[in-house]
């Protein structure tokens, strides 16, 4: 039997959300007993999709996995761990390039905070080149991103382009 229930906070700018995210997702949810997508609200960054539609189109594509809660948020990361209850960072780990992001950024909310640790996934191989703003800027030229993304964003950009 697990001692403790163990919550997770999974931070990111999910514009839009891709297969890439969910199969850390889905991965994470067979080790965290709740885990909370946290999509981030950045007044100083323009995003594609609206905040409102990033958290719908998270919803829709977790919505078969229980243990799963999406919200918005704005400010620090570990305030809104602490206000959650959440002993865990997830994040995903794709080439080289990511490590360094990642690496100040785990130190830094350690430092914040000592008890909230941050969990690293490794990509798998078919997502390792796969990130929003290609799947963003596939989509600007009309380009196929079928393969790319869940439904819930196929069906989202369908609308935008009628
Ligand atoms: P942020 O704006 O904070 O970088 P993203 O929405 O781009 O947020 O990404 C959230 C997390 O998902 C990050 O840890 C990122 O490295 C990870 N991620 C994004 N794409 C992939 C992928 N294809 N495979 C694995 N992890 C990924």
């Amino acid at each position: 039997m697990r001692e403790k229930y163990k919550k997770a906070v999974c931070p990111g700018s999910f514009d839009p959300i891709t297969n890439g995210h969910v199969d850390i997702i889905e991965r994470a949810a067979k080790i965290f007993d709740q885990i909370n997508i946290a999509i981030i609200e950045n007044p100083d960054k323009k995003s594609f999709f609206s905040l409102k539609d990033r958290v719908k189109m998270v919803k829709e594509t977790t919505k078969h996995i229980p243990q799963i809660k999406v919200e918005s948020f704005h400010g620090l990361l570990v305030d809104y761990s602490n206000k959650v209850g959440a002993n865990a960072i997830i994040r995903g780990l794709r080439a080289v390039s990511d490590f360094e992001y990642e690496f100040q950024m785990a130190l830094t909310n350690r430092k914040m905070n000592p008890e909230l640790e941050t969990v690293f996934f490794m990509t798998d191989h078919k997502y390792s080149y796969l990130s929003s703003s290609f799947v963003k800027q596939i989509a600007k030229l009309d380009g196929d991103i079928s393969e790319l993304v869940p439904q819930a964003v196929l069906r989202n950009l369908k609308r935008r382009q009628k």
